[in-house]
């Protein structure tokens, strides 16, 4: 179809696409009224600008990998995959339009010898904008952090200031706007105290306001701020990101364990080795293994998988010493084959387990999918998750990104009364949460399955100031409205078909 430039993307209504784009990886079902695609940043302007003045919710998308509910929505689609140019990629830094893959980004970084430093497991379906919009991390995150960190600039789209580009003067009231709420929080004890005691816990959580806290200038707090915005805040297009040099040398390691308690307590310690991946399986993940041919001791119920990209042969030496006695026993991976038969069976494991255990009556909905709490909490924090669902009769995977006291939850619910029992696990599983000091998303950033505890995890005040921030950059509520700052229940819209 010819399109003239000034006019708006056409938008799509058929059956087939609404159908589609009802749904991302979140279980939610919720049908928009129309999906837009448009294939450069003037469509996307016009498309946007056209749905603002006519009152429509627009929900940004990538690659509708999240699992939380945060690109479905209400009003407009809005897809960036059309949106895919990588504009420059040298040894340190990419410029990239956000509909880019992470997968596509890494292997261009790789053929000039460097990398991407966060690493979702979802790398070929995930965008670098929907990793950006939920502050993603992934398996070398106990390293490398989260994508925040490498994160230079950004340029978006919000429909009351226009395009933003923090590498250029932002307009006035937006820049007044942003100093007069650090003035605010910086005063303010509560908000204060808040992001103190939070200081060492993984969180994708609520809006970053340590990004105005800790920045003097509005286009720096602009960027920190896109990171875990979840679309609400505007529609990035470009963003530029720091690439490292990848390591020349690494080694690896599987130790195995008699139960999640024993392989969590061994983490502090692994910790001081500087690991560039920390990461758990428990009994069920640890049976794929096993599944898939890898000759391990029966009595294993968890497995610690280990990399180090520094130092390599002393720290995998000090790491097998460590271990003597805090292990049924560890292997290291020598083979190249078999470390990448190990990193994909990690990539896939939720997968393979989803389709071995769910049926038209079971299901593995996602709503404590990304719990983070301090490291040293890990043990007795996974304890107490184990006995409510052992209380609860319900079986529950337990596995993720231990190195950053971050584990995904996922209990396989029954089809009977499935939504008081969500409602009211979701509830408990986030008290133990909040009582270890931790957070409710990691790294799968926010959503509708998360917005309605919000306030929980940050207290009345923070939450105050999350809806200041808001209402500066959206007052009408319609970037993605429901995603962040809601207090809609958790199963509206949410479906227990696949
Ligand atoms: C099997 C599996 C493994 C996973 N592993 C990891 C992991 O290791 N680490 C991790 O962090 N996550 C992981 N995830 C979660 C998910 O892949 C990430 O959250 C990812 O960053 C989402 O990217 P996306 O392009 O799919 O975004 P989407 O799902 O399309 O969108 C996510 C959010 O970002 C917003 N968004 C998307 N694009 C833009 C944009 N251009 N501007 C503004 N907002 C935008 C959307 O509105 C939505 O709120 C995993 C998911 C699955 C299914």
């Amino acid at each position: 179809m010819s399109r003239n430039e000034n006019r708006p993307l056409d938008v799509l209504t058929d059956d087939r696409t609404l159908t589609r784009f009802s749904g991302d990886m979140s279980g939610y079902k919720i049908r928009p009224t129309c999906v837009a695609m448009p294939s450069n940043e003037g469509e996307l302007i016009r498309t946007a600008k056209m749905a603002y003045e006519r009152g429509v919710v627009i929900t940004a998308r990538g690659g509708g990998s999240n699992q939380s509910g945060s690109a479905v929505g209400r009003g407009m689609i809005l897809g960036t995959t059309k949106l895919n140019a990588i504009i420059m990629v040298d040894r340190e830094i990419a410029l990239v339009q956000t509909g880019v893959w992470h997968g596509a980004l890494m292997k261009r970084a790789q053929a000039l010898g460097s990398i991407v430093p966060y690493d979702p497991s979802s790398s070929s379906f995930c965008t670098i904008g929907g990793n950006v919009a939920t502050n993603a991390t992934g398996l070398r995150g106990v390293k490398y952090g989260s994508v925040d960190r490498w994160l230079r600039s950004v340029r978006l789209f919000n429909p009351r200031f226009g395009i933003l580009d923090s590498r250029e003067v932002l307009p006035e009231e937006l820049a007044q706007g942003l100093m007069r709420l650090k003035s605010e929080f910086q005063e303010d004890s509560e908000i204060l105290a808040t992001f103190k005691a939070r200081k060492g816990v993984k969180s994708s959580s609520g809006y970053n306001l340590p990004a105005i806290l800790e920045n003097e200038e509005p286009g720096k707090m602009l960027v920190h701020l896109m990171s875990g915005s979840v679309g609400t805040l505007g529609i990035l297009t470009e963003v530029e990101l720091k690439l490292i040099t990848a390591p020349s040398q690494k080694s690896l390691f599987l130790s195995l364990h008699h139960g999640l308690e024993e392989a969590c307590e061994a983490v502090p310690e692994i910790l001081a080795l500087r690991p560039s991946s920390l990461e758990l399986m428990d009994a069920y993940g640890t049976k794929e293994l096993i599944k898939a041919g890898w000759d391990l001791p029966e009595e294993t119920r968890a497995s610690l998988i280990i990399e180090f990209d520094e130092d390599p042969v002393q720290a995998g030496k000090a790491l097998m010493e460590m271990l003597a006695f805090r292990s049924i026993r560890t292997i290291e991976i020598a083979q190249p084959e078999r470390r990448s038969s190990l990193w994909r069976m990690r990539g896939e494991m939720l997968l393979r387990i989803r389709r071995a255990y769910e049926d038209d009556q079971h299901r593995f909905i996602p709503f404590a999918d990304d719990l983070a709490v301090p490291v040293g909490q890990l043990g007795p924090f996974v304890n107490d998750i184990m006995r409510l669902f052992e209380k609860e009769g319900l079986m529950v995977i337990i596995y993720g990104h231990v190195g950053e006291g971050n584990v995904h939850v996922r209990p396989l619910v029954p089809s009977d009364g499935w939504q008081e029992r969500l409602r009211r696990l979701a509830s408990e599983c986030l008290r133990i949460t909040f009582s270890h000091g931790g957070s409710m998303t990691g790294e799968h950033g926010m959503g509708r399955n998360r917005a309605p505890f919000l306030i929980e995890e940050f207290g009345r005040r923070t939450y105050q100031a999350f809806q200041e921030l808001k209402q500066l950059f959206d007052p009408e509520d319609l970037l993605n409205r429901g995603a962040m700052l809601s207090s809609t229940d958790l199963t509206e819209g949410l479906s227990f078909e696949p």
